[in-house]
């Protein structure tokens, strides 16, 4: 028997719980130790973005996976995530004009449904908007969005009714390493041993790795989203729009409100220092932006604000696999802002890898040793982290 205890029961190690279930056979034991609820600390508060937009082309490519398996997630654990496919609108001024069009010419490279647009154009997409001071703009057709708890649920439902075991309210504690083996993982409820051990601790995935002696060099965010009403309604069929200049974006929600989200503060010092939402500054950032970018909805009104942590590495991209000198301890972490829209493609693949099979995708470029090699992945953005 092969046990795979897995620590985090957030998007990522649902997912991965789900394909070591799929892909495993009779040998194989999962288990997933979940410190409180299912349903993750930042997926639960994630605004479940789906675009292509990428300027890393592995990216793209995880994320169209994770699309596809969005569009058949019933047939895959049962129940649908809510995936709305709305379309992407994205401009950008002259700074990052020339980013955006090799960042479409990627996409169109590797057969996605994308076309750039003059920004006299980019109304047709999204009448509310206003594209002055934009040099161009992008469209793609097969963006959306989803319910990330209703994802995250959704696959460790399936993975615990395909034979894991999910420990919720069960902290690790500690982990136990022999040499270069972790052997077992420690909870409130006792000692559990581990052939491999995958951390999937999203926020937390620092301190995981610290109590195998792994340096994981993760940062903070505190970033936050406000739900707004308008007059005209923002339904459902109106594209997701990204302000690449100004690191705003907008999104539907069913009903016809709408989010907005991007207006970041420092980083924190902890995962777990205490969140603030929204401040005087954020509401005046946006009544600007509203006035200035987008002003058809310019009588929108704030009905209801929420913000989470989100985990960026310092290159923006997760950090996958084996650390050097641990052979059976595995990293799922650093989903930074983007997390949600590639977890699918990534999970599928870490758990081809963990089970010793060739992965859909090569996951090397996402090592930890990149940080240390100088070999961290680039962004076509120069400004725009978040687009990474
Ligand atoms: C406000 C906001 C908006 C976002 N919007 C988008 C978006 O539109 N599109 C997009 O692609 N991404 C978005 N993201 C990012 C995305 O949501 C995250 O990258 C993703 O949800 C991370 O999932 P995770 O499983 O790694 O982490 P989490 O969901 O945080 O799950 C980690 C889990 O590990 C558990 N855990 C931690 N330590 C331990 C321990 N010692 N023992 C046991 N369990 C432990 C935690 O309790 C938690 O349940 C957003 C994030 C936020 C906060």
């Amino acid at each position: 028997m092969t046990d795979i205890g897995i620590v985090g029961g957030g998007l990522y190690g649902s997912a991965i719980a789900y394909f070591l279930t799929e892909f495993g056979d009779e040998d194989t034991s999962v288990t997933v130790f979940e410190k409180d609820d299912l349903g993750g600390i930042s997926t639960a508060r994630s605004a479940g973005i789906l675009r292509h937009h990428y300027s890393n082309r592995r990216h793209v490519e995880i994320v169209s996976r994770s699309r596809e398996i969005m569009e058949s997630l019933e047939d895959h654990v049962g129940h649908d995530g809510g995936f709305t496919q709305n379309g992407f609108l994205v401009g950008a001024g002259p700074e990052e004009a020339d980013a955006l069009r090799d960042i479409v010419a990627v996409q169109q490279d590797l057969g996605l449904d994308v076309e750039l647009l003059d920004p006299q154009e980019m109304d047709a997409y999204l009448p509310a908007l206003d594209a002055d001071g934009f040099e161009v703009g992008a469209y793609e057709s097969q963006a959306g969005f989803a319910d990330p708890y209703r994802v995250a649920t959704g696959f460790a439902s399936a993975a615990s009714s395909q034979g894991a075991t999910i420990h919720t309210d069960t902290p690790v504690v500690d982990v136990e390493r022999d040499g270069g083996e972790v052997t077992a993982v420690r909870t409130g409820e006792g000692r559990h041993e581990v052939d491999v051990l995958v951390n999937a601790a999203g926020p937390f995935g620092a301190e995981v790795a610290a109590m195998v002696d792994v340096d994981v060099p993760l940062s903070w965010y505190e970033v936050k989203v406000a739900v707004l009403t308008a007059d005209t309604p923002y339904d459902a069929d109106l594209p997701t729009f990204s302000d690449v200049d100004d690191a705003i974006y907008t999104k539907p929600e069913h009903g016809g409100d709408f989010i907005v989200g991007g207006f970041n503060d420092p980083p924190m010092d902890a995962p777990d220092a205490g969140f603030e939402t929204m401040h005087d500054d954020d509401y005046e950032t946006l009544v600007e932006w509203f006035d200035r970018r987008m002003p058809g909805y310019a009588d929108a009104k704030v009905v209801d604000s929420w913000s989470g942590v989100i985990t960026p590495s310092p290159d923006w991209h997760q950090i996958i696999g084996r650390p050097a000198g641990l052979e059976n301890f595995y990293n799922a972490v650093a989903g930074s802002g983007h997390g949600f829209k590639e977890a699918a493609g990534f999970a599928e693949s870490i758990a081809q890898d963990v089970l010793g099979r060739t992965p859909r995708f090569d996951l090397s470029p996402y090592r930890l040793e990149r940080f240390a090699e100088g070999d961290e992945l680039e962004s076509r953005y120069s400004s725009a982290s978040w687009l990474a």
